[in-house]
């Protein structure tokens, strides 16, 4: 699976939102596709998370090839900064879960 990311050809700004012009230099923004895994940058639990939310309510900023994402944990109990990570799909939302598998690649730039 490929993580739809929003890249501007003109100065390389990424993002994962969907944009049409780029936020530094107005130029027209290009689809592409990063890499599921990614590394953790930052992460928050939330233990009194709002009506209707499981609790604890993980986040985590992490690192793709191309781009930062703000997603959801599946748990809390392995999250640490550095920590390798694949995002994985349920529905409409990304959810960070350990990653081992890791191509050299991301081995020679995190490892
Ligand atoms: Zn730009």
């Amino acid at each position: 699976m490929k993580i739809p990311v929003y890249v501007c050809p003109r100065c390389g700004w990424t993002t994962v939102i969907r944009w049409e012009h780029c936020m530094e230099c107005r130029t027209e923004m290009l689809k592409r596709q990063s890499s599921p895994l990614g590394e953790i940058l930052s992460f928050t639990t939330l233990n009194f998370p709002p009506e209707g939310f499981e609790t604890p309510l993980s986040f985590v900023l992490v690192r793709l090839k191309r781009g930062m994402i703000v997603t959801r944990a599946e748990s809390d109990s392995w999250l640490k900064i550095g920590g390798k990570v694949e995002l994985i799909r349920k529905g409409n939302l990304f959810f960070a879960v350990p990653s081992s598998g890791w191509p050299r690649f991301f081995k020679k730039i995190f490892g």
